[in-house]
């Protein structure tokens, strides 16, 4: 295969949404902003713009919509971006203990999710670095085509209240059901499976940023890994020229919503709720509470009139091609994969450090999904692992109620409870990155990408005890002197840096 990526590597980051539910001790829940603003009453000064970039290069910020989001620095491998994405995590928890400290009674509940109770949505962003010119390459049905598909593996499961009345139904993807259509430029009030805002936050005539807004906010590592791993896999390939036209979906945004409920008639049968419930959910029309009510509420299609009991819990969907041809998920995702060449001994994708490890993964979990019985791998993905606690609980609780299937939901995205944590350390989930890596990225950038230089800048100008106005393509002094640009998101260094330190020590050129 020729050299993908750029020169063979490829830079990515991700950006994280958290929900933050914070009750005073009378039990009144705190509103969004004034919720953020107690968290992060001790925490990065976010007068002062610099504080919200941190020494790991990444990007701690209250986003809009009052919010806390976490937005790793640019990282070159996938271990890095999930070692640095879980810094994130630990650097709220860290937040949320000094809040409880102040303020024993309160309860304070920080979420890993896409939608909370009362339908408000929070976004998981993939970032991944372009050449310009390859752009028109990538931004075709082939990529939105894999983006549908993969959420058979790396969607997070949830679920949602059946309107207008107290029944439930499970989906494989919580973001599923937000987005609107395959690529606009807008997020909030469009949500596309791909963002085409025109920002490389790099330099404009030789970089684009694919910014991908339709994943699921991942818990589980092995999730995660396949999540991103799957795409670099894929932007390898079709920067390499190779035609994914017989394999391109009809309606991927339809197929996706039908894909996410393929799993809810059979999860409703196991635990003992039956056909009625799940077809109920089905037929139900009218608006879910508060969420998105532009989107049609009532997924019931031809995709969805197919029979569902392919693979476990009838998750393995028939993806109708545009040839008219039919694939199950995993025979899809398989041929993608072998399309890309994740068969051969020699296969190479840039930010893929282990190419034949991801392809055995991948592989396995296509395989086990197309299973009914599953498998081991499968149940370390967050959707399954999360079906089967709930089945679990039905065991306990035969009935299963809304209200309790919720309650299950909630925990399993729940930092602070640390059910995740648990599920991690009883081996439930696998643990891919270690521990160490997670806490040397708290402070640590990475090193091979212009993230090491950012964070670098910064701790200099701490030690100074100077300001700065930084973004991911500059660092520049408060109050004059002297800036470092950094339009190439590779570059670990720049002739700017002596100029920079020196000016450290002068007076500003402007009172601050
Ligand atoms: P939002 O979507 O929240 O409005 P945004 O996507 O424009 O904002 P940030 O939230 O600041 O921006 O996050 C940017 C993410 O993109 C970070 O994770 C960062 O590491 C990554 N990133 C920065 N530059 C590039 C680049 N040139 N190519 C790919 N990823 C990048
Ligand atoms: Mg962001
Ligand atoms: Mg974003």
């Amino acid at each position: 295969m020729p050299t993908t990526g750029v020169n063979g590597r490829r830079i990515f980051g991700l950006e994280t949404e958290y929900g933050l539910i914070v009750r005073d001790e009378q039990g009144k829940l705190l509103s969004a902003p004034r919720a953020a603003r107690e968290l992060f009453a001790h925490g990065p000064d976010f007068s002062q713009q610099s504080a919200t970039f941190l020494t790991n290069g990444g990007r701690l910020y209250v986003d809009v919509g009052a919010h806390p989001e976490y937005a790793t620095a640019e990282c070159d491998t996938v271990e890095e971006l999930l070692a640095q994405d879980l810094a994130g995590d630990q650097l709220l928890l860290g937040l949320v203990s000094e809040l409880k400290q102040r303020q024993p009674q309160w309860q304070v509940s920080l979420l890993r999710n896409n939608l909370d109770a009362a339908g408000n949505s929070f976004g998981c962003h993939e970032n991944y670095l372009l050449r310009r010119f390859q752009a028109g390459r990538i931004l075709t049905t082939a990529l939105t085509s894999f983006l549908v598909a993969r959420t058979a593996l790396t969607g997070a499961g949830a679920v949602l209240p059946v309107p207008e009345s107290q029944d439930w139904r499970f989906v494989i993807s919580a973001r599923a059901e937000q987005l609107t259509g395959e690529y606009s430029s807008g997020t909030t009030q469009e949500r596309p499976i791909v963002n085409t805002r025109d920002q490389a936050l790099a330099d404009p005539g030789e970089y684009q940023r694919l910014h991908v807004i339709a994943g699921d906010t991942n818990i589980s590592q092995l999730s995660g890994y396949l999540k991103i791993g799957g795409v670099l896999m894929v932007l390898s390939a079709l920067e390499a020229g190779i035609s994914f036209n017989d394999l391109l979906l009809t309606e991927p945004l339809t197929q996706l919503r039908a894909l996410s409920m393929s799993a809810n008639q059979s999860l409703q049968e196991r635990i003992g709720h039956g056909v009625a419930a799940a077809s109920k959910s089905l037929d139900s029309s009218g608006a879910e509470s508060g969420v998105n009510p532009s989107f049609p509420q009532s997924p019931q299609t031809a995709f969805e009139s197919k029979p569902a009991s392919h693979g476990f819990l009838g998750a393995d969907f028939l993806l109708t091609l545009t040839s008219g041809k039919e694939l199950k998920a995993s025979e899809y995702l398989i041929a993608i994969a072998e399309r890309c060449g994740a068969r051969k001994t020699d296969w190479q994708v840039p930010g893929l450090s282990d190419p034949q490890k991801f392809a055995q993964l991948w592989f396995s979990a296509c395989e086990q999904l197309a299973d009914p019985n599953g498998g081991e791998l499968l149940s370390q993905l967050d959707w399954v692992a999360k079906a089967k606690l709930l089945i679990g609980s039905a065991k306990r609780h035969p009935s299963l109620t809304r209200i309790e299937a919720q309650r299950v939901d909630f925990l399993y995205h729940e930092l602070t409870a640390s059910l995740a944590a648990k599920l991690h350390a009883k081996g439930i989930l696998p643990l891919l990155i270690p521990a160490g890596n997670i806490r040397r990225s708290l402070v640590e950038a990475p090193t091979e990408t212009r993230a090491k230089l950012r964070s670098e800048l910064i701790a200099a100008a701490r030690q100074a005890g100077r300001e700065l106005s930084v973004d991911w393509f500059r660092v520049a002094l408060t109050g004059g002197g002297a800036a470092v640009d950094l339009p190439d998101p590779f570059a670990t260094n720049s002739e700017q840096v002596p100029r920079f330190l020196a000016a450290l020590n002068e007076e500003p050129w402007f009172p601050l």
